[in-house]
């Protein structure tokens, strides 16, 4: 497969594509984040990477973290962790309130706000400093010792956060928190300010491709059996309440975050990030969005063969 062509067509289809839709504002630091712009990055399993447009320019990784985030959380709980949250797609957005209620305080799945609240919670009861253990499980698994918060970004977020303050009490309400609401709070704002570039971020999801295994370094992560479940979740939740239009265009295990990136996953080979800021109604990258439908249907990579 001539990889470095695909992602050139990539390219070429996503840029026309780069201002439509609208940069997430309810966080007004991200605001300030230019469209216009568009970046890809693929690693094999075997290390080798291909990339196009900005693929080096670091971006908020936000909600891309849960993924990261649900990794460790996993590794820590094992199975205990899904008395606590579910794994059913919500049908809803990111950040709803809506079924929190009916559903006693347990969310949906760990993509949505509520549940990556919940997971961020129990990085809080297993680490005397969760901000730093993930962003030192990323540092570490990206390779790139010098990937840091966004401060302005974590402290714009806390001080419009109101939706996600109001999801995280009312989960305590139920008992479903553990830890102190604020600092879930605090830690859940961190590790979305977490800047990356599409090179990183697909380095730093290789394990996800492979088994569990980190293959540079040889680490295992997770358990093959516990990598294809995340598999399964990131298929049917990492996308939001787009994820079957998602499954249906693209076909990948993936995870999206308001920064306008997209990690996507080849199960046993590969993983491809692409980034651009501009954002459909559901929080997804229009560009990026496009251009994983392109590469899915270039290269026939699916989970549905
Ligand atoms: N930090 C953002 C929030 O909590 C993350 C949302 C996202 O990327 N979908 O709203």
């Amino acid at each position: 497969m001539d990889y470095q062509r695909v992602l050139d067509e990539m390219l070429h289809v996503a840029t026309p594509l780069t201002h439509q839709g609208a940069v997430a504002d309810y966080i007004p630091e991200l605001a300030r984040v230019a469209s216009g712009q568009f970046g890809v990055a693929l690693c094999l399993v075997d290390g080798t990477t291909f990339s196009a447009g900005a693929a080096d320019t670091r971006f908020s990784i936000q909600s891309v973290s849960k993924l990261f985030t649900l990794s460790l959380a996993y590794r820590l709980e094992g199975d205990a962790l899904w008395r606590r949250v579910g794994r059913e797609p919500s049908g809803t957005p990111f950040n709803s309130l809506v079924q929190l209620e009916i559903d006693h305080g347990i969310p949906r799945n760990p993509f949505v706000n509520a549940g990556a609240l919940v997971v961020t919670d129990t990085l809080c009861s297993h680490y005397a400093h969760p901000s730093l253990a993930i962003l030192d499980f990323l540092r570490e698994i990206s390779g790139a010792g010098d990937v840091n918060f966004n401060s302005a970004v974590a402290e714009s977020e806390a001080g419009h956060g109101h939706r996600n303050a109001a999801m995280a009490h009312f989960i305590k309400s139920f008992g479903n928190l553990a830890t102190d609401v604020d600092a879930v709070l605090q830690t859940y704002f961190q590790h979305c300010s977490i800047e990356m570039s599409c090179v990183e971020l697909a380095r730093a999801a290789l394990f996800v491709a492979n088994h569990g295994v980190v293959p540079h370094g040889g680490k295992a992560i997770l358990t093959p059996l516990a990598t294809r479940r995340l598999n399964a979740i990131l298929l049917t939740c990492g996308t939001y309440n787009a994820a079957g239009d998602f499954a249906f265009k693209v076909g990948l295990p993936a995870k999206s975050g308001v920064g306008g990136g997209i990690v996507a996953i080849v199960p046993g080979q590969l993983a491809i990030c692409v980034w651009s800021p501009t954002l459909d109604e559901y929080g997804n990258s229009v560009a990026g969005v496009a251009a994983l439908e392109h590469f899915s249907a270039l290269t026939a990579h699916s989970v549905f063969q």
